[in-house]
């Protein structure tokens, strides 16, 4: 028991916090630091930490504090100063802008808390909101359904368009006679049912597309409730009649869902959907990134597929490199002396030093990392400057696969090694680590592991298997150990002269 002005108190409870989308980043340094500073911060108010364990992924903490202030403030508390701190010592990741943590915490009365209910907790810190969050592009595609496929998935939209209209006359009633709102949660719940009574109709359909088209009218409803705030014309949230409602979204890849469901398919494309197969895709270009939601929508007589998915981090770099290009290839197409033309070369000039700058900053957080977590650095020894004139070689001597190579050497300028190499080498200089340039020669070419040195072990630009003893690698890192050996075998030499 406990003594503050005025109270006796003897309360203690569990919390629970993560970092934004559950990033794992609480390891190693960063974990040791947050401990120190929740630590520090509780000794400051007076709250007695019972126990406190920091994972990759969370912070799990049991605690008595002033019963005076409430679990949101002490939460609250502990998140502002850490992250403070935090963000200021071990650098300004991109995942960690504009907060370290997850707005949410997990709070509970004290006692054992089943593990199944943090769990639980955790799984909604999982994913990253599509606005503001992670890039979302969206593909669209022309379906080939078989006729029965096609009677299938109008019967699907047709039960998804029934159970939307459902649910809005479940919510109109209830709020009418009782004045009571009822929410998706609810919804959902019953949703079980519903599918249960009705096997050979809702209950052919993926329960998760018939949640999100719940969700669909919960945000018709919010949007509805945000108009009447903000005193405009609000429109309550309408009927679907036929033909008002032509598309059903399955949320997640595999779920009800499975894009490229035949992979081994010579010649086409099939996603399969719940209740209506595997139906065919006509895919006219590639899909990049990671397929997060899929969606069907009819248009017509034509059905379309409309994947979502997460933007492979293409980064901005590289989205103002195409940006670049596109002003270049505008610039080309001006007037010399037009009004136009000075314009485009503005632009043209204002995107270089966007790059530039970019790449600054690339080399300046890429080099922290290395010199925060490495003593020693070997780089391979590029001469950038020499592998650019090879290329093409002499007249008496014509460089060999001169369009190959000049491609490559556009693509290691591009990167910006040698911004990257003169950033790296002065954090390094200034943190007391130690850089080696490795000879890159035959490294590329040369077995990591045996140590076979053969043309023929490169099969690709990015696979390297050895024709000797076999061992596969990416190229990349097959020939980075091999550098990283001869810097080592360098430092070796250097120390024993
Ligand atoms: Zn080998």
């Amino acid at each position: 028991m406990r003594t503050s002005p005025g109270a006796g108190y003897d309360l203690g409870y569990p919390v629970v916090w993560c970092p934004k989308y559950r990033s794992p980043v609480l390891g190693g340094w960063v974990e040791d630091r947050l401990e120190e500073l929740i630590r520090a911060e509780a000794g400051e108010r007076g709250w007695e930490i019972v126990a406190l364990g920091v994972m990759p992924g969370q912070v799990r903490l049991f605690l008595k504090p002033c019963p005076k202030n409430s679990p949101s403030y002490v939460v609250g508390q502990f998140k502002g100063f850490t992250s403070h701190y935090l963000r200021a010592e071990f650098g300004h990741s991109r995942s960690w802008s504009p907060a370290l943590w997850s707005r949410s915490c997990f709070v509970a009365t004290a006692g054992a808390v089943p593990a199944g209910t943090v769990q639980r907790f955790l799984q909604t810190q999982d994913e990253r909101p599509s606005k503001g969050g992670a890039v979302r592009r969206s593909f669209t595609f022309l379906l080939r359904p078989t006729v029965k496929q096609a009677t299938a998935l109008a019967a699907c939209l047709e039960d998804h368009r029934a159970l939307y209209n459902a649910a809005l006359e479940h919510r109109r009633t209830a709020y009418a006679k009782v004045g009571v709102s009822v929410r998706y949660g609810d919804r959902s719940a019953e949703l079980k049912h519903t599918r249960a009574d009705d096997p050979g109709g809702q209950g052919r359909w993926s329960f998760s597309s018939q949640q999100a088209t719940l969700r669909r009218l919960d945000r018709a409803f919010r949007a509805f409730f945000d108009r009447v705030k903000a005193g405009r014309t609000p429109g309550f949230p309408r009927f679907k009649g036929q033909g008002r409602f032509d598309s059903v979204q399955w949320p997640k890849d595999g779920d009800g869902c499975r894009w490229d469901s035949q992979p081994g398919h010579p010649t086409a494309t099939y996603v399969r959907l719940q209740g209506a197969g595997h139906v065919r895709v006509h895919q006219h270009r590639p899909i990049r990134g990671r397929v997060k939601t899929i969606s069907a929508k009819r248009e017509g007589s034509r059905w379309y597929v409309i994947l979502s998915c997460d933007d492979v981090p293409a980064g901005h770099l590289a989205a103002t490199a195409d940006r670049l290009a596109d002003a270049q290839r505008d610039l080309a197409g001006r007037k010399r002396g037009s009004k136009r033309r000075r314009k485009a070369v503005a632009r043209v000039a204002a995107l270089h030093g966007k790059v530039r700058r970019q790449r600054l900053d690339h080399a300046h957080k890429a080099a922290l990392v290395l010199v925060r977590g490495y003593d020693v650095i070997v780089h391979e020894d590029l001469r950038i400057r020499n592998m650019t004139r090879s290329a093409s070689g002499t007249i008496a001597s014509p460089g060999c696969n001169v369009a190959q190579k000049s491609g490559l050497n556009r693509s290691i300028l591009d990167a910006g090694w040698g911004v990257f190499l003169t950033v790296l080498a002065y954090k390094a200089e200034s943190a007391g680590r130690e850089l080696i340039a490795g000879n890159p020669a035959g490294t590329s070419r040369t077995c990591a592991r045996c140590g076979h040195c053969a043309k023929d072990n490169r099969l690709t630009q990015a696979a390297f298997a050895c024709t000797a003893c076999g061992h596969a690698a990416h190229a990349d890192v097959n020939a980075a150990i091999n550098i990283l050996r001869a810097g080592l075998a360098l430092r070796q030499a250097a120390e024993a002269a």
